[in-house]
């Protein structure tokens, strides 16, 4: 095998008239090889982008000629080069080549296409997602999903939040035993952590003031649904000496709007390539009552009982679009009936039978929860008391806010929904390397 300067290669992307007759390496996966006879082009791909080998049996000599064009497909090449313009390659360049090395050759055939457009069942893309996630349009979800979060990250330190990081191992949940996963900790009784949120309000008695963490939550969901995962990433946001849920509103209302920008502006390749077209949502968000939302749907004919089920959620989407134009709206002022299991929330004091607390939804589909949170002692033992709470167990959270708790509140932003609705995919397993589900636990 003849050496090639591997560390200096070029991304096909970065491939320019200035290297035009000079020689250079470039290496990647073999997408295709379309042979003429005399002469033949191998497209070899790169995370950036393809690459056109054209190769001449007059000048490799008929061996090595055929030996380069019955390469498998996706077996890893590198080829040294001349650079040469070529206004017929979508590129613009293609490489002349002097040598090539078979880095790892493909066995045949392949489990799973990677350029052919027939369809395969999202599960077999799955079980073979290394393969998968060498589609431009499947990498391209990553690269957005890359973007959103650098443009979630750069709005909350704009606006002076500190990253954070708590434990994923924890005693006691935050949003009830059902949804836990028990795992084995030495001779203790421990679970994989729902959601940050106990500990992110213990931070804002510490005085941290304004924190948020990305990290993975845990559900134990047996709901087999196209938006629920068992393992998510979740954005969790928390702020002090608030008064009201407005502000956080607020806060997340220009995270949504920043991250977005950021996926548009820079992202713009990835979206052709998802054949998405992304617009920056206008502010403010529409925020509806809990209250006026059931009159809304009663008003077209659809009775609730209790709380908003995918049907009621489906129905108010498509009528907040109709009547406003909004995709994206907040529902606000959830009733306490419906928020017990959610013992920190904060009822109205002038109106207890209502809570703070709110929901952000994209066309009928949940993408966040948040609020504000019960901060005075008295009052959140007595909720905890209502459903039947063991205090003794949340001792460690309890004690927080017996020595000077802020008013506080935040929310629990899942990263996926949003991708799943910012690029209209059907399924939210599209927005996760290797996702978690109550079937799926490999790859
Ligand atoms: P839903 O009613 O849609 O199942 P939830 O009200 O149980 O969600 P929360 O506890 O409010 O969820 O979690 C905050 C956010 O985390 C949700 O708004 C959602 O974006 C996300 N999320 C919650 N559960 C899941 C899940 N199983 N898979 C993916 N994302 C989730
Ligand atoms: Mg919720």
């Amino acid at each position: 095998m003849e050496s090639h300067n591997l560390a200096e290669r070029k991304q096909a992307s970065a491939l320019s008239s200035g290297m035009t007759g000079t020689k250079v390496t470039v290496a990647g996966w073999l997408q295709d090889t379309r042979n003429l006879g005399g002469i033949a082009f191998l497209l070899l791909r790169d995370r950036t982008g393809v690459v056109q080998v054209t190769a001449l049996k007059k000048k490799l000599g008929d061996e090595v000629f055929t030996e380069l064009t019955s390469i498998p497909r996706e077996s890893v090449l590198a080829v040294t080069g001349e650079v040469k313009e070529n206004e017929q390659v979508s590129t613009g360049f293609e490489i002349l080549p002097e040598s090539y090395a078979i880095l790892s050759r493909a066995a045949t055939p392949l489990p799973l296409g990677i350029i052919d457009k027939v369809g395969v069942e999202l599960d077999t893309r799955l079980n073979n997602r290394f393969l998968d996630l060498r589609k431009e349009e499947v990498l391209g979800i990553f690269n957005i999903r890359n973007l959103l979060l650098k443009g979630m990250r750069e709005y909350l330190g704009n606006e002076g939040f500190i990253e954070i990081h708590t434990p994923k191992i924890v005693a006691a949940g935050a949003e009830g035993g059902a949804t836990l996963f028990p795992i084995e900790y030495f001779e203790k009784d421990a679970y994989l952590a729902q959601s940050p949120q106990l500990y992110k309000q213990l931070l804002m008695s510490a005085g941290f003031d304004k924190v948020y963490e990305l990290a993975p939550a845990f559900r134990a969901e047996r709901s087999d649904t196209v938006r629920h995962l068992a393992e998510f990433a979740s954005l969790d946001v928390e702020l002090s000496f608030i008064d009201g849920s407005e502000v956080i509103m607020n806060v997340l209302e220009g995270l949504i709007t920043h991250s977005f920008k950021t996926v548009i502006d820079e992202g713009q390749a990835f979206l052709d390539k998802l054949e998405v077209e992304l617009k920056e949502p206008s502010t403010p968000f529409p925020r509806i009552t809990f209250e006026e939302s059931v009159d809304i749907l009663e008003q077209n004919g659809l009775r609730l009982h209790g709380d908003m089920d995918t049907e009621a959620e489906k129905k108010l989407g498509e009528l907040m679009l109709k009547e406003h134009g909004a995709e994206l709206y907040f529902i606000t002022s959830f009733p306490t009936e419906l928020k017990k299991e959610t013992f920190y929330a904060m009822r109205e004091p002038e109106e207890p039978s209502l809570t703070r607390y709110f929901d952000l939804d994209y066309r009928g589909e949940e993408l966040v929860s948040g609020g504000q949170r019960e901060h005075r002692y008295n009052f959140l033992v007595q909720q905890m008391n209502e459903i039947g709470l063991d205090e003794a167990q949340f001792g460690f959270y309890l004690n927080a806010f017996k020595y000077g708790m802020p008013p506080h509140g935040g929310f629990g932003l899942g990263v996926e929904r949003v991708l799943h609705m910012m690029l209209s995919l059907p399924n939210i397993r599209e927005c996760v390397l290797f996702p978690r589900d109550m079937n799926r636990i490999i790859p």
